[in-house]
Formats: structure tokens, sequence, C-alpha cells
């Protein structure tokens, strides 16, 4: 369990940087295998080969897997490494999906944590629901 919070970014591989800049350039929550057929013509391959990557891209900080979704999206955070438990506001009518970081959701967990003796590991909070963009087309 790393809880690296330094300041210098990490020397990505070329791999991990390819996997990166195709997450960005998707916007929404893309799935290994969407990543994998973006990433063909670069001589990816393997689905192992995304995984690999995107395993190291997490522990850096740099992606959250969205485990309801079965997807991974990029920190909306990136400089700032190891930041608490992340949040994720899914949209489930765009896919669209916003970040935040809470220090008193953090705090919660933490003190909830240490009164159960539980070991808190990496931690994504998601929320499902509707977007203010789809909720005011809905109303219209
Ligand atoms: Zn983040
Ligand atoms: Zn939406």
């Amino acid at each position: 369990m790393s809880t690296t919070a330094s300041s210098h970014p990490p020397e990505l591989t070329r791999h991990q940087s390819l996997v990166l800049d195709a997450l960005t350039r998707e916007e929404q929550p893309a799935s290994a295998y969407a990543l994998l057929d973006q990433l063909r013509g670069e001589g990816l391959r393997a689905p192992q080969q995304v995984y690999r990557a995107l395993d190291k891209l997490m522990e850096y900080g740099l992606v959250h897997r969205v485990e309801t979704l079965n997807s991974f999206v990029v920190c909306a955070h990136p400089h700032d490494h190891g930041h608490g438990p992340a949040v994720l506001a899914i949209c489930d009518q765009c896919g669209h999906v916003d970040e935040f970081a809470d220090p008193a959701i953090e705090r919660r967990l933490k003190t909830w944590s240490r009164d159960h003796g539980f070991r808190m590991g990496a931690t994504t909070v998601e929320m499902h629901g509707v977007c203010a963009r789809c909720g005011t087309q809905a109303a219209a």
C-alpha cells in the first residue's frame, strides 16, 4: 500500500502514456477494450498490456477505476497525486463523470475505519444519478 504524496510526476512508460492519452481523449469512462481499440495502431495488441498500464496509472493516482461501469476515467486532479478517496458523480443518462475529493468524507471514512479496525485501501465512492445538464433537458 503506497501513500506516496510526492509532488514530482511519475516517469511514465510509452504504454502508460499512450493509455493515459487515449483515456484523456475519451472524456468519458472507457473500458480497457475501448482503449485497446484506440491503441491498436500504436502497437498495443493484448488487453493485458492495457490493464498493466492502467494498474500503474491508478497506482500513480492519475486514473480511477469506475467499478460500477467496469471502466476507467482520468483523475480530475492529476497534480494532486494521492488525494484522499475520490467521489465520482456518474450520470446514468449521458455517462458523464464529475470527480471531487472532500476532506470531510475522507475524515469520516478514516474515523470509521479506525474505530472498526478496518484498514482502508484505495477508495472511490461512486454516486449514480442525473447530471445538471441532463436534468435540465428533462425539465425543459
Ligand atoms: Zn482523482
Ligand atoms: Zn448527464
